[in-house]
């Protein structure tokens, strides 16, 4: 697939002048984010954030709280995603890390060197190394391209890296290929994921990407090749 002429800054230029400067991360306390990719499995961002809300008033968000909540103020909370009874379980067996391994507080994870941090919060249910990157990331601890799917999925149909046989391994190798031009700041890479991530939500689906109305549509590769030439 051939790559894209346009530099990642370029990208994320554009991207914010069709969606507009993203507002700042509403969730960066670590455990509450912990709690935000557990709490409702594979529910979109809006009821994400009602089962969030519903939490944070009827249980409360410290480890503690989920602890002691029953069965049913939690089942209540995650049944906003499937398998809501799943979710009750990684959100305990989150709690329990964090009190028992952590003492109820994961802010000194983040003063730790990243790598020990990563492996601490990797510690956590769904927490792999993208999530744990994204961690420290909002939290300006770590100035990495912490991508999640959508926005790794953007990138991969530019044409700045391929897709590789794993997720794993198409995160590394975007990280890689983008390192010579990445800014520096957690402030912009923040930026940069937060709208990579709304355009590949809104526009760049995962099936039926909308090209007709996207801005990237001129130099992008996925688009060349498979919109174009089909045409
Ligand atoms: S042109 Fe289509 S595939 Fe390419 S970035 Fe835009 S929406 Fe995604």
């Amino acid at each position: 697939m051939p790559s894209t002429r346009l530099s990642f800054r370029q990208v994320v230029d554009i991207l914010a002048q069709r969606y507009g400067e993203p507002p700042p991360p509403q969730v960066t306390d670590p455990f509450a984010m912990i709690v935000w990719e557990n709490i409702a499995y594979l529910a979109n961002d809006a009821r994400r954030a009602e089962a969030f809300e519903e939490l944070r008033r009827e249980v409360g968000l410290r480890p503690r709280d989920i602890l002691k909540a029953s069965d049913n103020a939690l089942l209540s909370v995650t049944s906003r995603g499937i398998v809501p009874a799943n979710s009750v379980q990684k959100l305990r067996a989150a709690a329990a890390i964090a009190e028992e391994a952590f003492a109820g507080d994961l802010n000194p994870v983040l003063k730790k060197p990243a790598s020990a941090a990563k492996k601490d919060l990797r510690k956590f249910p769904s927490i792999g190394e993208p999530a744990a990157e994204k961690i420290l990331l909002f939290n300006h601890k770590l100035p990495v391209l912490a991508l999640e799917s959508n926005g790794l999925r953007v990138l991969v149909r530019l044409g700045f890296s391929a897709a590789k046989k794993s997720y794993s391994a198409t995160y590394k190798g975007m990280q890689q290929a983008l390192a010579p031009q990445l800014p520096s700041g957690c402030a912009a890479l923040v930026r940069a994921h937060q709208l990579l991530r709304q355009h590949g939500q809104e526009l760049c689906k995962r099936t039926g990407p909308i090209c007709g109305r996207c801005p990237l549509r001129p130099n992008c590769a996925f688009f060349a090749e498979n919109v174009v030439s089909s045409a």
